[in-house]
């Protein structure tokens, strides 16, 4: 298992990532992503510190490994994951959600049917199982691009009509050592951290682009490999007391550019399959348990979110007032109600082929909905609750730094229970919370991260088991005639 320091050296490795017109070689160093990359380093540490050990380190002939490889058999080994991902959002107030245990869920879910991708290619699930105990191995952080850039979806066939090249992601080339990618896939969170990058398809892919379903790892430094970094916020947080969260937590999102990158045929999982290349994640645990992961992040954000309402509540003094503090028990009661949702998922867990458990899906899928459906107008209440606080402040903290300046706001901004740099200090926290653009980048995370809203819908559709909830019409109405 890695330390935070080799994690931290192990990503100098020449990987070639842009912001606009710069090419940053050493991200670890660089102004824009340096403290992002200690938070990872800080994971990297913590999970494997004495005090986690137990719950975060799992072990399998001798071989120890992340608790977010393991394959669940039980209802322990869920609670056993369950428990690490919670940790691990704690850290970082589930504001990084690729973290190093989300794309390793997905990888320990596919892993658990190797057969699945025999049956489609000869010796694909061989190769995803070597490439699962080497992830579990070497403890790599991964992070997966299985969007397709936008508008070049619906327009594929269009574009190809036009004469116009789609932008996608496809085969180009193959021979006897594997096969060679060019194009683009969407959205490598976290990608500028990670060793490597899994490509594939959530979407749907049509017929005829059966290039387009590749699905295999790459490294993130491999030849022809670019990472199109999108606005870092830490470069613009001009401190931590001014926007503690962009300049610790910012995971970075990035286009992940491949240019006739070569893939040799054992990192490569499936090949010109239209519709397996997006099924594979829902026939095995993939989905359910890397989402499982990202409901429990997006907890520890809510319990963030509630507690920072109740402290503002408290500093603004309206906290007294009862019906401030009724809507502040409506926001414990969705806290609470959350936390509810994600235990379900463990008490019903579910079989799986092979002898595996997932989490309850439908369960899952409804959390997913409800996280995906609340999260901008549990903000805005919020939001309303801290009045015209953060505006009322200075500029900045610099105000702290020139003497006669701090001594006017000390006596013109405190409170007789709260100096001035107090509430500063709380305002300026809840407003990287809600109101910067790394707050703004968190509304679309949320809304986005998973697919859009009406793949949200769907899923739950598609797991509701209408066949029982009709039997219950079916039945009551049998019970009486004319
Ligand atoms: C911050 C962030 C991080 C992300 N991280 C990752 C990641 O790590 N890995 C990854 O693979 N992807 C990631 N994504 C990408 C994400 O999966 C996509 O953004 C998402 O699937 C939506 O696709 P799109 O952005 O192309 O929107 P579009 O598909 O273009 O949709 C635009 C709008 O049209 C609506 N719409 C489109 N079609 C329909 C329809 N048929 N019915 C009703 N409404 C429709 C959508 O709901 C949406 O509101 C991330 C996205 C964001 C914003």
């Amino acid at each position: 298992m890695l330390s935070g320091k080799e994690y931290f050296e192990s990503i100098r490795d020449g990987r070639r990532v842009y912001i606009g017109k710069e090419l940053v070689n050493d991200v670890t160093s660089h102004p824009a992503f340096a403290k992002g990359a200690e938070s990872i380093a800080m994971i990297y540490d913590r999970k494997a510190a004495p005090e986690n050990r137990d719950v975060m380190v799992s072990e399998e002939d001798g071989e120890e490994f992340s608790t977010y490889f393991l394959k669940p058999q039980s209802r322990d080994d869920l609670e056993k994951r369950y428990e690490t991902h919670r940790r691990i959002a704690a850290w970082t107030h589930g504001f990084m959600g690729r973290s190093p245990d989300n794309f390793p869920s997905y990888l320990t879910g596919l892993a658990t049917q190797p057969d699945l991708f025999n049956e489609m290619r000869e010796g694909a699930g061989n190769n995803l199982d070597a490439y699962y105990r080497k992830a579990r191995r070497e403890d790599l952080f991964l992070s997966h691009a299985v969007t397709n850039p936008q508008g070049s979806r619906r327009a594929g066939g269009e574009m190809e009509e036009a004469g116009i090249v789609s932008p996608t992601l496809r085969v180009v080339a193959e021979d006897d050592e594997g096969v060679t990618i060019n194009g683009l896939k969407m959205i490598g969170t976290g990608s500028i951290y990670c060793h490597e990058t899994w490509v594939g398809n959530l979407q749907p892919v049509s017929p005829g682009q059966e290039a387009e379903t590749i699905t295999a790892a790459a490294p993130l430094n491999a030849e022809g490999v670019s990472i199109w970094s999108r606005k870092p916020y830490e470069a613009t947080a001009n401190s931590e007391f001014d926007m503690p969260l962009s300049a610790r937590y910012d995971e970075t999102d990035a286009a992940i550019l491949f240019e006739n990158v070569k893939v040799p045929w054992e990192r490569v999982f499936l090949h010109n399959n239209v519709l397996m290349t997006r099924e594979i994640y829902f026939r095995t645990p993939g989905h359910s348990l890397a989402n499982h992961q990202a409901n429990i992040r997006f907890a520890e954000k809510l319990r963030l979110i509630v507690a920072m309402a109740h402290k503002l509540t408290e500093s603004n003094k309206a906290g007294a007032i009862p019906a401030v503090q009724s809507t502040l028990g409506n926001l414990a009661a969705q806290l609470a109600a959350l936390d509810g949702m994600i235990r379900g998922q463990l008490l019903d867990c579910e079989d799986m082929p092979g002898g595996y458990k997932t989490v309850n899906r439908r369960f899952m899928y409804a959390t997913l909905h409800w996280c995906t459906n609340n999260h901008s107008a549990i903000c805005d209440i919020v939001r309303e609750l801290m009045g015209g606080g953060p505006i009322q402040m200075p500029a900045d903290s610099t105000v702290m730094e020139d003497a006669e300046l701090n001594k006017k706001f000390e006596t013109y901004w405190s409170l007789p229970d709260q100096s001035a740099k107090d509430r500063m200090k709380l305002f300026r926290l809840a407003w990287d919370i809600l109101g910067t653009e790394f707050a703004g980048r968190h509304a679309l995370y949320e809304k986005f991260y998973a697919g859009p809203g009406f793949v949200m819908d769907l899923y739950s559709y598609q797991l509701a088991g209408w066949d029982e909830l009709d039997t219950i019409v079916d039945d009551l109405m049998a019970g009486y005639d004319l």
